[in-house]
């Protein structure tokens, strides 16, 4: 199921190009931004009512005429991966010297940078190289600590095109990526169920139509399961976390105006505009 979280905080499943209402599946009582953590969290007992709900197809509104949020309200933490893939490694060399993710393992964006499909990105720093980065993004379904590499998909809740936006330098990571607007997100999940295997994905993203990144998630140093099992042994994995898994060879600076699109195989699309100057 393709998962939206629109207007005032109502939840959607999307088909084809209108949205079905299903906010009526978690407790009306749920606070409006928890509304999606309540879905994720009910999602073995909910999932046949919004399926239900889907098939009726009684509250549908035309998808472009909603305003998509964020998918996920506020989550605990964004744990993001450093250098994971080979190639994007390679070209780090000469920017900031050999990195790898062995090493760094991973770093936490501030949940508050944050936004959805219909916000624009702000550079707060516009005199310094701002860059985007395109990656696969996951989210937790339920609760994971010290989860192995075999057990970690049971742990995830769907997947969505993220980006990770950079301030290159020499702050922390932390400081670089976690600007107001710098982890756009969505526009919608995508449930497991839909993508058994996270390896093997195509990751497409284009600045201004002009394609920058071209990959596969199978090129991943440290695989979705990888990742579970190393964030997991030393920090629970809430439900509703997220992890942006790495980004490849290809980053490059944005200007105000750009228009960045990343477009992951299986996954809806993710077209996001840097604020004109
Ligand atoms: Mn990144």
């Amino acid at each position: 199921m393709h998962l939206v979280r629109f207007d005032d905080s109502r939840l959607g499943a999307v088909v084809g190009d209108e949205v079905v209402d299903i906010t009526h599946v978690v407790p009306e009582s749920t606070p409006a931004d928890g509304r999606m953590r309540a879905l994720i969290n009910a999602w073995p007992s909910v999932r046949d009512a919004a399926e239900q709900a889907v098939t009726a197809g009684v509250t549908v509104t035309a998808l472009a005429d909603v305003t998509l949020l964020a998918p996920l309200d506020a989550p605990t933490k964004i744990v993001a991966a450093p250098v994971n893939y080979r190639d994007h490694t390679a070209e780090m060399v000469d920017l900031v010297g050999e990195q790898l993710i062995e090493t760094y393992k991973g770093f936490l964006k501030a949940p508050s940078s944050m936004i959805g499909p219909d916000m624009l990105i702000r550079l707060p720093l516009p005199d310094r190289r701002t860059d985007y980065e395109g990656e696969l993004g996951l989210v937790i379904g339920r609760p994971a600590r010290s989860v192995s590499r075999a057990d970690a998909l049971d742990y995830v809740f769907g997947y969505m095109p993220l980006l990770d936006m950079t301030i290159r330098g020499d702050e922390d990571r932390s400081f670089r990526k976690s600007a107001d607007t710098f982890t756009p997100v969505g526009p919608g999940i995508i449930t497991a169920d839909e993508i058994p295997d996270p390896a093997g994905l195509s990751l497409r993203l284009w600045l201004n139509d002009e394609l920058r990144q071209d990959a596969n998630t199978a090129d991943l140093v440290w695989d979705v399961p990888m990742l579970i099992e190393a964030y997991s042994r030393v920090m629970t994995l809430q439900t509703g976390d997220v992890i942006a898994t790495g980004t490849p060879a290809g980053v490059g600076e944005v200007h105000p105006g750009d228009r960045i699109r990343l477009s992951i195989e299986h996954l809806p699309e993710l077209e996001m505009h840097v604020e004109p100057a």
